[in-house]
């Protein structure tokens, strides 16, 4: 059988969030499998991050986990993931993310989701990265965000095609229809003219 696509998601791994988050963290996982996708994530069984594992096993998905070691010792990884890769730095499971995904998607999360996210983009506006990528803005839980990076283009810290490099869904459904609208757009070069 031909391996499925796998989404990239990123997400919060805290236990203590309002469940409405939980729920949508499920309801993408049961999305993307539907749709033929699999799963590529952190490899955590806490938060959203348990979530949305959990939700891809019980309709039959494909888990893939890329944990590092100290994760693991702490018994923090999804041990039913389909594949548990083990790694031992935080940079070491970006980059096998990075490389594996064939999509990216943002769920709500903290400081770790963001980072996580903000690499990719990184990589994104200098055509490193080619591959869809998307922030789910649960209840306008990425307004903030969003409206930052208002302020950055008009204060000229990126250029306006910039904003093309990423989309934002308010469903988990129009998080496919975005990934499948932004296939194919590509970076302007980075450099601005120098004078
Ligand atoms: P945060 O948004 O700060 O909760 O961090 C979530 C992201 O950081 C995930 O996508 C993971 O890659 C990583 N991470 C942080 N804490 C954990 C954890 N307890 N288990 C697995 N991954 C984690």
């Amino acid at each position: 059988m031909a391996k499925p696509k796998l989404l990239c998601v990123y997400c919060s791994s805290s236990d203590r969030l309002d469940p409405k988050y939980a729920a949508a963290a499920a309801e993408l996982g049961s999305e993307l499998v539907a749709r033929g996708w699999g799963l590529i994530y952190g490899g955590g069984r806490t938060g959203l991050m348990g979530a949305v594992a959990r939700a891809v096993k019980s309709r039959g998905g494909h888990v893939v986990g890329v944990i590092p070691e100290f994760m693991k010792v702490r018994e923090l990884a999804y041990d039913e993931a389909d594949e548990l890769v083990t790694v031992i730095t935080m940079r070491e499971r970006k980059l096998l993310m990075e490389t594996r995904a064939d999509a990216f998607v943002t769920l709500p999360g903290g400081w770790g989701t963001l980072e996580e996210i903000m690499e990719i983009l990184t990589l994104r506006q200098l055509d490193l990265v080619k591959k869809p990528c998307v922030f789910f803005n649960q209840d306008g839980f990425y307004d903030p965000l969003l409206q930052l990076f208002e302020t950055m283009l008009e204060e000229k810290f990126f250029k306006p095609s910039n904003m093309d490099l990423f989309r934002v869904a308010r469903t988990i459904p129009e998080i496919f229809e975005r990934i499948e609208s932004s296939a194919g757009v590509k970076a302007e070069p980075k450099w601005f003219e120098t004078r």
